[in-house]
């Protein structure tokens, strides 16, 4: 078997759907678990739908990903470029070959026409409202133009474009590696578009030319391209001979919670999650679409996620790392259905990678947030503790501010209406008491403090269950967090007895 040679071939037109990140890593397991190269191909003929920084933000999502490319635009390769719009002519030579073979032919048709025949159509009652073998004999085409008269217009400069010439009464059929031996009546295929008017051509042409020069073994892409491929494998058939098709998958869609349709941007937004791996600013509105990147994921527990939707390993094992799933991975295992995305699974997938990561790594990523939050790490060992104490309760990257941002610094609010109500003299004799003895105490262990603590609530005759919730929020602010002896130990003696004189004074 020749090596084996996938692509991913996004067309730059705005933020990375995580069905794209899908794509992206089951060509990747599959290249890499074969000994094979993966390629990234950037499709931009549609001019008009090129959107700025589009393309760097895609580059920039795979990087955060850790995923490299073999061959790319940014890493270069033996078959570049790997940009199509600078791939431009050499399609166009594809597309005259067909029509001197008779699989295509010019068309000269304006919008217009096109339009006036669809209405046609339509008023005939007609099945099909496209550009195909019914109606091409009656458009303005070089079929039913004489030679002269086709050659007459190109040199009048009359725009025009290459469409392909599908027969009727006919199928195609080929073997997809998920949904098995697929046919389709070519009677629903119309005449596709090759070569636009502005001489770039169609997604079509390209992606079938680029696909043979590259060497592609293996397409891999999203179920939506299923009804694209009757054309393909015309084109395959026509100027390579299908025997060098590369082998297909149609990978599943990625469903809406409700399993009701596929997941799009929109629903991310109404149901308050993202679907984009990173955050993504629309250049022309300025508006920013959430991304898991800076929600807080990780990326191998998102990439864990998106591999999980839509294959299986057989086993009951869930959580994989990169080499993991690159030995598990396989195609057979990839479901034809589609598969229902569950965000609460996802940060499932998130909390379980924090709990594999080193303390050492986790702080690594901790560190940059915090600093956007104005916290700066001066002490290594100390920010080891926190991180190790508090890891359990954060399911997002970004947890860790909320769950120990009181490590770092003092509160400045505390949830009164917590204390408030209960709080009386003793209480706050016990406190001024307790002070005194933490002032005198040399061992500021965790078990000491409780035991300090618990003795000078007997002596003053308070159940020390009353006693931990104040104690808690003077050091906490709020009512959650690990143990209070244990916080009290992490931020040290002077810090504990700080934060209980500063809250005595608002609790009084
Ligand atoms: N350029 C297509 C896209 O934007 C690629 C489809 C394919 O892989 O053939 O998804």
């Amino acid at each position: 078997m020749s090596k084996v040679r996938v692509r991913f071939a996004p067309s730059p037109t705005g933020g990375l759907h995580l069905g794209g990140v899908r794509t992206v890593l089951y060509n990747y397991l599959f290249a890499k678990k074969h000994g094979g190269d993966f390629i990234v191909r950037v499709e931009d003929t549609d001019q008009s739908r090129f959107v700025e920084g589009a393309e760097e933000y895609i580059f920039d999502c795979l990087k955060w990903c850790g995923i490299e490319a073999d061959e790319s635009v940014v890493k270069g390769g033996a078959y570049a470029p790997y940009r199509q719009s600078e791939r431009k002519d050499l399609y166009k030579a594809y597309a005259e070959k067909l029509v001197v073979d008779g699989h295509a032919y010019y068309a000269f048709d304006t919008p217009e026409e096109i339009e006036g025949m669809r209405v046609q159509r339509k008023a005939a009652g007609s099945g099909s409202l496209q550009y195909d073998a019914g109606i091409r004999m009656k458009m303005n085409n070089s079929l039913r133009l004489l030679p002269d008269e086709t050659a007459a217009l190109i040199a009048s400069g009359k725009p025009y474009v290459i469409r392909i010439k599908v027969e009727d009464n006919s199928s195609v059929a080929f073997t997809d590696m998920i949904r098995g031996e697929i046919t389709f009546d070519t009677n629903n295929v119309d005449d596709k578009v090759l070569v636009k008017a502005d001489g770039m051509p169609t997604y079509h042409l390209a992606v079938v030319v680029d696909d043979f020069l590259m060497k592609i073994t293996h397409a891999f892409r999203g179920e939506e391209w299923l009804p694209s491929a009757p054309v393909h494998i015309l084109l395959w058939k026509h100027l390579f001979g299908i025997e060098h098709m590369p082998q297909w998958a149609h990978l599943p869609l990625i469903l809406k919670p409700d399993g009701n349709g596929k997941l799009s941007k929109r629903d991310g937004d109404r149901l308050g999650f993202p679907v984009y791996a990173m955050d993504w600013t629309d250049p022309k509105t300025n508006e920013v679409t959430k991304g898991f990147k800076e929600l807080g994921f990780l990326p191998e527990a998102f990439l864990n996620m998106l591999a999980m939707l839509g294959w299986n390993p057989g086993t009951e094992q869930e959580v994989f790392t990169m080499e993991e799933m690159m030995e598990a991975f396989s195609m057979d295992r990839v479901h034809k259905g589609g598969a229902k995305f569950d965000f609460e699974k996802a940060k499932w997938f998130n909390h379980q990678w924090l709990q594999k990561l080193s303390v050492v790594s986790y702080g690594l990523r901790v560190k940059a947030i915090l600093e956007d939050k104005g916290i700066v790490i001066t002490d290594d060992v100390y920010f080891e503790k926190v991180l190790d104490l508090v890891k359990e309760r954060c399911t997002l990257l970004t947890d860790f501010y909320e769950q120990a941002g009181y490590f770092f610094k003092a509160p400045t609010t505390w949830d009164e209406a917590a204390v408030k109500p209960k709080w009386n003299e003793s209480k706050n004799d016990f406190f001024i008491s307790f002070i005194k003895k933490l002032k005198e105490e040399v061992d500021f262990s965790a078990e000491k403090i409780e035991i300090v603590f618990k003795e000078l609530a007997t002596e003053k005759n308070i159940k020390p269950g009353e006693l931990q919730l104040p104690m808690r929020v003077m050091l906490v602010g709020a009512k959650f967090g690990p143990g209070v002896f244990e916080i009290a130990t992490i931020i040290g003696k002077h810090a504990t007895i700080e934060r209980i004189e500063r809250a005595l004074d608002i609790f009084k």
